[in-house]
């Protein structure tokens, strides 16, 4: 007779006895169920497929698994919180944790980002964000505030709000019906100047004077925010030349417009430091996050809040809840007892510090694939990396979903395609001999693609 644990462990690595009722997310469903990726178990840099088969993780599972899979001391920290206090109402009730890990993420922000809005994801994230900007404009008598610009080719995730600030089509088109208001710089991916720049892409801090341009057609005083991904993620790791973000504030700032950095994927130390905004030099009224903020392993996002923004809410009457919005799971005891365990990982280690260290070793072996047929740009900053291949003229996207699949079938190797583009992020604790594998097993599959 089989115990209900070990009945527990089968199922949890044992091939399902049927894919029928999982509708997955962001999937081809049908052509997935002709050749089911299916992962059982994860350790350090490796998956381990369904076959036993170990997977070297080159994309930090979805830009999440900064610290690598199955930390002891994450999952002693959760395992302790489940037992301790599995869940605690996030309404007009408190647990430490979340007091605990807003502190700390206070501490590693960019000075002034000193209060934190909780969620359980980026796209929550996003949406609560707007819904703060929003709130402080009316706060402060400028109600009329309402507009949003974000950018071309942009993710912020798939909620109403994040949909609408989203630049890539496939995202929205499905839908038709869309949040107004919203207006969209030029991307700053520019293969005619920049194709295979060495880090940052020297051309293109002009851009940013398109937001005068998108100012200029509305009254200023009707902008509320300006969202942004300091790096374009999803959208196959679009990078700003540097003085772009420099200009977008100042733009900002001379319009009263906020800014809010989108750091779901660059925060926690994808670029070498906490947050991109401090890698850059550029601080935001606003910086929502998730993903690398618990290391993936329980879902939590939220916003990091400057205090003049913080500010305007905290007023009038101490007995009036200052914003009518939360999540069941704000401040979740087991998200938020992982992610302090994260971070102390982050910290002992020096991860942030080795995506600086590594990242010039990084650039030299992914631009060492230059040359190779097809790959017609690639990009590299901290430890996170692209490779454009062209697309074919007859179906866009099959060659980077091609790659995709060689290279975990035949390579062993996770990487994300979006489109022709091969995304790499892999765990910030990985070594050079792993980078010689990603890079390797990626140069192989792109061979053998063409
Ligand atoms: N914003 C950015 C910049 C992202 O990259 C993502 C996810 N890739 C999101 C928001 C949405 O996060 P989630 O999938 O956790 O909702």
């Amino acid at each position: 007779m089989k115990t209900p644990a070990s009945d527990l462990h089968d199922l949890a690595t044992q091939r399902p006895d049927s894919l029928d009722a999982y509708w997955m997310p962001f999937t081809a469903n049908r052509q997935y169920k002709g050749a089911p990726r299916m992962l059982v178990r994860a350790e350090g840099m490796h998956y381990e497929d369904v076959d036993g088969r170990a997977i070297l993780d080159g994309t930090a599972g979805l830009w999440c698994c900064n610290a690598g899979h199955a930390r002891r001391r994450i999952v002693d920290a959760i395992a302790e919180q489940a037992a301790t206090l599995d869940y605690s109402p996030a309404f007009q009730m408190g647990s430490p944790p979340a007091f605990a890990l807003a502190q700390r993420l206070a501490a590693l922000a960019p000075a002034g980002l000193n209060h934190v809005f909780f969620t359980s994801s980026g796209s929550e994230a996003v949406d609560s964000a707007m819904k703060i900007v929003l709130a402080h404009h009316r706060l402060r008598g400028e109600g009329q505030r309402t507009r949003f610009i974000s950018r071309e080719k942009a993710y912020h995730g798939v909620g109403f709000g994040g949909m609408a600030l989203g630049g890539l089509p496939n995202n929205r088109r499905q839908f038709g019906l869309q949040l107004g208001g919203v207006d969209y710089l030029r991307h700053t991916l520019d293969l005619s100047r920049n194709a295979f720049s060495k880090g940052l892409p020297r051309q293109g801090a002009e851009l940013a004077d398109d937001l005068e341009r998108l100012i200029a057609l509305h009254d200023p005083s009707t902008i509320a925010a300006v969202f942004v991904e300091p790096i374009a993620g999803s959208a196959g790791v679009i990078l700003p030349a540097p003085g772009y973000l420099q200009r977008l504030r100042e733009i900002c700032d001379q319009h009263g417009i906020l800014l809010v950095f989108d750091e779901v994927i660059t925060g926690f130390g994808r670029v070498g430091m906490a947050f991109a905004a401090q890698r850059f030099g550029v601080t935001p009224d606003l910086l929502t996050f998730a993903k690398g903020a618990s290391n993936g392993a329980v879902p939590l996002g939220g916003v990091l809040v400057g205090d003049s923004v913080h500010a305007s809410f905290m007023q009038g009457p101490p007995q009036a809840i200052e914003l009518f919005h939360g999540y069941t799971y704000s401040g979740h005891p087991l998200a938020c007892a992982a992610a302090l365990a994260t971070l102390d990982i982050y910290a002992e280690e020096r991860l942030f510090e080795r995506a600086i260290e590594l990242g010039e070793y990084w650039q030299e072996r992914l631009h060492a694939l230059q040359g190779l047929p097809n790959v017609i740009d690639i990009r590299n900053f901290g430890l996170v990396g692209a490779v454009e291949l062209a697309p074919r003229k007859d179906a866009p996207g099959s060659r980077g979903y091609e790659v995709f699949r060689r290279c975990f079938h035949d390579g062993r190797l996770l990487v994300r395609c979006t489109g022709d583009i091969i995304a790499l992020s892999p765990p910030l604790i990985v070594d050079k001999a792993q980078i010689d594998q990603i890079t390797g097993t990626l140069g192989e599959m792109i061979r053998a693609t063409a």
